[in-house]
Order: C-alpha cells, then structure tokens, then sequence
C-alpha cells in the first residue's frame, strides 16, 4: 500500500471517529526520513486531543502507534506544526471525527498552508468541503495567514459542525463544465509573478472554448498581516460542472520557472482531467474513501485514474470499520468504486 503519512492518518481519523483502538506499525518505514514527521506527530496529537486518546510511542522519528481514543470533544484547539509542514494534512487527519463530536469545534492549525504532495488550502476550501457538504456535513476553512516552504508560519481556521449519521454519495457523472475561477497568489513578490500566472492560464483555457473564467490575483506585501513570512507564489484553479462536480488542479511557482508557462500548464492539466468523462479527480477521490466508508448507506464514485492512495484508503477502511467494497477498473486508470458505508453514529445527545 502507499507507504507514506496516508495510513497513518486514515488510521487514527477512523479510530478517533467510532473509539475502536489501533496499533500502526512500521510508520513511513520506507521513506528517506522513516517514522513521524512534525506534521505526522501533530497530526496524531490533534486528534488524540480531540478524542482524549491514550497513545503510545507519540514521539518524532517514532515507527509504531498504539492509539486508544476516548469521547470525543467539542471547543476550540490550536496546533502548531513548527515547520512549514501541511496544515491541510493535519485536517485531513482531523476531520473525520470531527464529524462526531457532541458540539462544535474550531480548529486553528500553524504551519504550511501550499505544500507540494499536499492539499492546498483552496483545495479545501473550493473542493472538499462543498463536495462534504453532499454527505451533509457542514464545515469551513479560512485563513489568516499564508505559509510556504520553509518558513511556515501560516495559519488556518476550520469550523465544523456536528452531524448525526452522514449520507452515502453517487458522484458519477461529470455534466459539463460552466465556469473556472481560481487564484494566483504570491507573497513578497512583485505583482508581475501572479499576473503571469493568471496570463499564462487564462490564454489555455479561453484558446479551449471556455468563456465564463475568473482568476483573482493576490499579492501580498511584506507589511500585510496575510503576507507569508518568506516569498512564495502558486496557482490554484477549479472547475464547476453541471451536475455540481469540483475538479481542480495547482503548482507553486518555482524560482527561475516562467509564471505564465507554470499557470499554462496548471490549465492544461485541468482541462485533461474531463476527458476520461469520469466525476471524481484522483485527489479528491482518495480524501472521500473515509467519508463514504462511514456513511449510511452505498455509496458510488467514479474516479478519472485509480491510485495507490485510493486504494490504501478503501483497504483501511475495511480493516477498522469491516466495510466492504469493490472496484471496477485498474491502477493509473479510470474506475469506479462501489462502497458499502457503515453507518457510523453520532451517539451524542446535541448533535
Ligand atoms: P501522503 O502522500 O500520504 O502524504 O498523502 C497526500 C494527500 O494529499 C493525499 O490525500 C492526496 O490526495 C493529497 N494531495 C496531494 N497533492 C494534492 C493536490 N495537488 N491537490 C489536492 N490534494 C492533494
């Protein structure tokens, strides 16, 4: 299975969301620095914290968890990762059970806010919540404060509220795509870097036939409170379909990389996306397993290429929760994927 903070992550989000206690072993084992990271570790703590879990071996560098969660928790919380470690991942980890909780949670977290291998907080914001909001889950993520690679420093703000059982999702259907948007940002850049990002994009996607596009340019000074504390810039852009489908695509500039070549590229990749006709991007595919595993009933998406990531998910899933599903199609290409959700309660009496 994929070998990186993904089974970790899955593994503690579904143990804190139904109290069943799990042993992970041979953490990130195969990767150049093996074991937790800060932003594993945080990770792991925040949602020890939120489910007032007993864990064994929580230590940086660590290879072997045994996490005993109890009830969960209302309030709010704040996690500092101390690097420029993913604040989305340590939602990611979060967000499961935060569905379960007896009332509502915020979440402040500090670290990276566009990470490469990492959910971009627009991809939050734009994609995973709207798309959550279909299992009727209602949150949301803000930020106050931008953090790139390597300082850190930035910060987000999730709201999340409560739900008694979630329902199961059929995302199968692409529809046609009816608008673009999306957002350049840089921080102590000149404004020449977003708006060769948001050129260079917009030139791929009016050259494709699309008409209704509209990409925002953010660029943040050094005396902004939003600005990152070191100079970092990237391109975020998502489609919306007919029948309601999120696709999304972003790169972080890259010193000495043209802007306008980095945001032409960003568009090409999102428009290749609907060609499959599939409704699912592989990203968003993965960050769904666990939500369709514990809702109530079957659920059905079809995903533009099956990855490692989608897979490892599915198989975990089965082993804590005991779900059972089935996959149409192969690795690396489009399939689709039936699961059978568990039906996980929220047992307490407010939500
Ligand atoms: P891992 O490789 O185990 O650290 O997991 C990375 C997670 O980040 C997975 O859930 C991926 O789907 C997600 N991810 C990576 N890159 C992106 C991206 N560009 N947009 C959205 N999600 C992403």
């Amino acid at each position: 299975m994929e070998g990186g903070g993904q089974i970790l992550r899955v593994s503690v989000a579904l143990s804190a969301a139904t109290g069943k206690p799990v042993k992970i072993i041979n953490i990130r084992s195969k990767r150049t620095r093996p074991g937790l990271q800060p932003q594993h570790f945080v990770a792991v703590k925040a949602v020890a914290q939120i489910s007032n879990a007993e864990v064994k071996g929580l230590q940086l560098g660590s290879k072997e968890l045994e996490f005993v969660p109890h009830q969960l928790r209302e309030g709010d919380f704040f996690f500092d990762i101390g690097t420029a470690g993913s604040t989305t991942l340590v939602l990611q980890a979060l967000m499961p059970s935060l569905a379960y909780t007896p009332g509502e949670v915020t979440i402040r977290v500090k670290g990276g806010t566009n990470n490469p291998f990492a959910p971009p907080v627009e991809f939050m914001q734009c994609v995973l919540v709207p798309t959550l909001k279909r299992l009727g889950y209602e949150a949301s993520v803000g930020m106050t404060k931008r953090g790139f690679y390597p300082k850190g420093g930035g910060i987000i703000k999730a709201i999340s509220k409560p739900i008694r059982r979630l329902s199961p999702l059929t995302l199968t259907d692409l529809g046609r795509v009816i608008k673009i948007r999306g957002f350049s940002f840089s921080s102590r850049l000149p404004p020449s870097v977003t708006e060769g990002l948001t050129s260079g994009a917009e030139a791929v996607l009016r050259r494709a036939g699309y008409q209704d596009i509209s990409i925002e340019n953010e660029s943040r000074k050094s005396w902004e409170s939003q600005c990152a504390l070191n100079e970092g810039s990237g391109i975020f852009l998502f489609a919306e379909t007919t029948s309601g489908m999120l696709f999304a695509n972003d790169a972080l500039g890259r010193k000495g990389a043209s802007d306008q070549k980095t945001g032409m590229d960003v568009a090409e990749g999102l428009l290749s996306q609907f060609s499959t006709g599939a409704a699912v991007d592989l990203h968003l595919a993965d960050q769904l397993i666990v939500w369709a595993a514990m809702a109530d009933g079957v659920s059905v998406l079809r995903t533009t290429q099956l990855t490692l990531h989608t897979v490892t998910c599915l198989e975990i899933s089965k082993k804590i929760l005991g779900i059972e599903f089935q996959i149409e199609g192969r690795e690396g290409e489009p399939a689709t994927i039936r699961i059978e959700g568990k039906g996980i309660k929220n047992l307490s009496t407010l939500a």
